[in-house]
């Protein structure tokens, strides 16, 4: 597990999201090669601490960033 910096959105503030790390298969046009990208799977529902919007799902993938 580790803990990304996300800035919310709506306001601007830094929230602390628990992500495990995956790895995501990306089309590419030479079909023997194969791309991964990086991206970060929220552990649960995090709403922002100071808007209280939610910010990160669990299904939904983000794309970084920072990380600690
Ligand atoms: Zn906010």
């Amino acid at each position: 597990m580790s803990i990304l910096k996300l800035r919310c959105k709506f306001c601007g503030y830094w929230n602390r999201v628990p992500v495990n790390k995956v790895l995501v298969e990306q089309d590419s046009p030479e079909p023997k090669v194969k791309a991964y990208i990086p991206m970060y799977e929220p552990l649960e529902v995090v709403k922002c601490k100071k808007c209280g919007k939610i910010i990160a799902e669990p299904k939904e993938l983000i794309r970084i960033l920072r990380v600690e």
